[in-house]
């Protein structure tokens, strides 16, 4: 690609930061976008270059929980720009946030808040669902809320389409308009490429996107769709024939072709996945309802006896690559930072819910 002059609207700038740093009396500062985070401090963006930021020791000490902190998407202010460097002074109001209540103890904000900043400033999430044997509309929902929640707009990709007929397609769409009232539903199918140019109407140059659901939905590849045909990671656009430079750092932000662009972190891939108590479990309902004859309420369906699953899944009744999948999810919650207590914690509610749930289901029967 040539060496074109980046313009800050090509890192979503736009009349809302202008008018909020008015507001501010801040415009005649230098104002750069945050396009990763590391222990060593934010990788900062503007039109000139990127920069190694970190925030000044003031803000630190007056900061009254994580959201005073800059968070991927942000337009920050900065001073000092010099060798690569810079000192963050301030950040320009969020158009929007995707959070999550942070999980747990020994994160060092006990008593400060509980909300961890995912990404910011995103105009649309576009909300991934499979219509795999995983699919979810209660999931979905979840999803929907977060991205609400914070602001964002709301797309629905219905992917993996080339695995069900027209028919139930028609039918999960119509589902879905049901239950989110004015949505947008794009189709696709990542394997056969099928409704990337639907996808891609959807992004407009300039705007910043989000891929929100569950591990396995196929997020991951309709990035790499939407990347191919000259897409560029955020270390290469307007870089100085740096080869190899940026190579080692993660990507977190990346411009699209079309001019769009997605924040794509661990924290926007985890989001939701541990942040509701029954949110695994109520991905895989019919493994959620076999737990509740499981002989332990804290039973982890892995090597228990009296496990109804374990037994479920000799017999057949559930099948391995569910099993897996199933499994999969609930590491990933671990690895994302729940300590063993809360684990623990969390099976015996869910023991007790499942209890709950079932009796309920039984009620309900007769
Ligand atoms: P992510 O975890 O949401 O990023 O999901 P991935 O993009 O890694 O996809 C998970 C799995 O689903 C991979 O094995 C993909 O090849 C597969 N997959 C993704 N999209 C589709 C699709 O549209 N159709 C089918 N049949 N498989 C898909
Ligand atoms: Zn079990």
């Amino acid at each position: 690609m040539d060496e074109m002059a980046l313009k800050i609207e090509d890192l979503g700038y736009d009349d809302f930061f202008e008018s909020e740093r008015a507001r501010r009396g801040s415009e005649g500062v230098r104002v750069a976008r945050v396009i990763s985070q590391s222990r060593g401090g934010y990788k900062v963006k503007d039109a000139d270059g990127e920069y190694i930021a970190k925030v000044t020791g003031k803000r630190i000490h007056t900061a009254s929980s994580r959201e005073d902190y800059p968070a991927v998407g942000d337009w920050v202010e900065l001073s000092d720009v010099a060798g690569g460097q810079a000192v963050i002074q301030g950040i320009v109001p969020r158009k929007s946030v995707i959070k999550r209540k942070s999980v747990g103890k020994g994160n060092g904000y006990e008593g400060k808040s509980d909300v961890q900043i995912i990404a910011t400033n995103v105009d649309t999430a576009f909300v991934v669902e499979a219509v795999d044997r995983d699919y979810s509309l209660n999931r979905l929902e979840r999803y929907v809320a977060i991205a609400r929640d914070g602001g964002v707009r709301v797309a629905v990709i219905l992917n993996k389409i080339d695995l069900i007929s027209a028919e139930e397609r028609d039918a999960k769409i119509a589902e879905i308009e049901e239950r989110f009232g004015d949505i947008d539903v794009i189709t696709a199918s990542a394997a056969t490429n099928g409704g990337a140019d639907m996808l891609r109407g959807h992004i407009g140059k300039g705007k910043t996107y989000c891929f929100l659901g569950s591990s396995g939905v196929g997020k991951s590849s309709l990035i790499n769709r939407l990347l191919t045909a000259g897409g560029l990671r955020t270390g290469e656009i307007g870089s100085h024939s740096g080869r190899g430079k940026h190579v080692t750092t993660a990507r977190e932000m990346f411009f699209l072709p079309n001019g769009g662009i997605v924040i794509d972190n661990p924290g926007v891939r985890e989001v939701g996945m541990t942040d509701t108590d029954a949110g695994i479990e109520e991905s895989f309902d019919g493994i959620a309802t076999l737990a509740g004859d499981c002989r332990f309420t804290d039973c982890t369906h892995t090597q228990e006896p009296g496990c109804a699953v374990l037994a479920a899944l000799e017999s057949g009744t559930i099948d391995r690559d569910r099993y897996a999948n199933y499994l999969g999810l609930r590491k990933e919650a671990e690895r994302y930072g729940m300590t063993v207590s809360e684990q623990r914690n969390k099976h015996r509610s869910f023991g007790k819910f499942m209890k709950t749930a079932k009796k309920d289901l039984l009620r309900k029967g007769d």
